[in-house]
């Protein structure tokens, strides 16, 4: 049983490092690499299974090759190149009798799973698997006849298992796994979606019911505004509540949108310190209205990658909810700081604050406390943009005291470290 012996071993070797590259993939979250790492994983298999080979004789080698080329070939679609690689592996370590032999059995065989690519994919899981494993299975009927040319003084039993078994058995674990795992991460990834959806639609169910009460409340004083005696000072106190009905629905309607489209559109460098001031301008009259102070503290230094857009929206509705925490002033202060990960930015409110319960509920949507002024979106958006962004968040709060909001992001020399060891 010398080579079952041999095979076996190598056969756990390639599961092994299967195994590994499966645990770097769901770590990766992305079912997809790109054609470099992927041709570099199957040489080494290549080289692994011509390395640790079985040679009876000086000028022949036996080993698992074939689970790699059918499922490199098939897989992955790079047949050619590891049929080249197989040959000048090969090479090294000998241009013999088995090496012609690789030549001539290694060489239609990558063209066969080239040409057969496309057909190959169209088939349904069940399928793939099956004929990964009856190409193997030829491939390894193939291998037996050459050691019996070779006449090498195995036993039969012994060449069975070892070119007939263990091959496709092989093939068929390791193209087994490959479509389980790629079936579970086709799952999940539909499972977001419509999960997605599914709230996408209840908060449109939702919506209409909050704009319609906003303009249901403003054509009734439409309805009014066209008595013509109507004395002018009331016209006046009409017109300016259908303006403020009107800006509510509008506001339910910008919350919605935002939270509705949270993929990230446009990726491009974010200096967080000028997003900031560009942001705190943008708010200022309404602090001036609340006599709220603000106070910054930036570090010099902050980049991070995302939407810069949606990243204005996260910033402005949790200032605007600070500094309407404060109707009758205070201080705003707005602080960042920059780690070699990370990037915090700190909101401090001296407002009202809040309890545990209304901490619970911040960011389940339609949830305020302001009537008919606030929407119950922002801090929704804000959840949703960060789990965009990949972002974090981390509340603080004490009614009569204020509210501290500290987010963070991944800097953008971490982001770009990601992408580099996805690709
Ligand atoms: P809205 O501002 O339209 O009410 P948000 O989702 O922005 O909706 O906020 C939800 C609720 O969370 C607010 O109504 C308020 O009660 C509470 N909240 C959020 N931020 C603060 C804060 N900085 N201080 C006190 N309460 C806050
Ligand atoms: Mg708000």
């Amino acid at each position: 049983m010398e080579i079952t012996k041999h095979f076996f071993l190598n056969l756990s070797v390639i599961v092994i490092l299967l195994f590994f590259c499966f645990i770097f993939l769901e770590r990766n979250k992305k079912w997809t690499l790109s054609k470099h790492p992927l041709i570099f994983f199957f040489i080494v298999l290549l080289w692994i299974c011509i390395q640790f080979s079985y040679h009876p004789s000086p000028h022949t080698r036996y080993d698992l090759r074939i689970i790699p080329l059918v499922i490199g070939g098939y897989y992955a679609g790079i047949g050619p190149i590891l049929i080249a690689a197989t040959i000048i592996i090969r090479g090294l370590y000998g241009v013999d009798l088995g090496f012609y032999l690789t030549l001539a059995f290694y060489i239609p065989f990558g063209f066969v799973v080239w040409q057969l690519y496309s057909w190959f994919w169209e088939r349904s899981p069940a399928r793939r698997i099956e004929i990964a494993v009856i190409n193997s299975l030829i491939l390894g009927l193939l291998t037996m006849s050459g050691v019996q040319l070779n006449g090498t003084d195995s036993s039969l039993l012994d060449a069975f298992t070892a070119y007939i078994l263990i091959p496709p058995l092989g093939v068929f674990i390791i193209s087994y796994s490959i479509e389980f795992f790629k079936k579970n991460a086709e799952m999940r990834q539909r499972l977001i979606k419509t999960e997605k959806l599914k709230a996408v639609e209840q908060m449109g169910a939702a919506i209409s019911h909050e704009i319609r009460n906003p303009l249901t409340a403003a054509s009734g004083f439409v309805q009014l505004l066209q008595d013509d005696y109507l004395p002018r000072q009331k016209r006046k106190e009409y017109l300016s509540i259908v303006m403020d009905e009107l800006q509510s629905a509008e506001r339910v309607i910008q919350d919605y949108l935002t939270f509705a489209k949270p993929s990230l559109e446009s990726l491009e460098e974010i200096n967080v310190k000028s997003e900031l001031r560009q942001t705190l301008n943008i708010l200022q009259p309404l602090a001036n209205q609340n006599s709220v102070e603000i106070h910054t503290d930036f570090s010099i230094l902050g980049f991070i990658k995302g939407d810069k857009q949606k990243f204005q929206q996260c910033i402005i509705n949790i200032l605007k909810n600070a500094i309407e925490s404060m109707p009758n002033g205070g201080y705003l202060t707005v602080s960042t700081e920059f780690s070699q990960t990370e990037v915090t930015i700190t909101v401090t409110d001296t407002g009202e604050g809040m309890t545990s319960e209304q901490l619970a509920r911040l960011g389940e949507p339609f949830y305020s406390t302001k009537g008919k002024n606030g929407t119950g979106l922002g801090m929704m958006v804000v959840y949703s943009i960060l789990r965009a962004m990949e972002g974090s968040i981390k509340v603080e709060s004490k009614v009569g005291t204020g509210t501290t909001i500290c987010i963070t992001f991944p800097t953008i020399s971490l982001t770009k470290e990601k992408q580099s060891r996805q690709s």
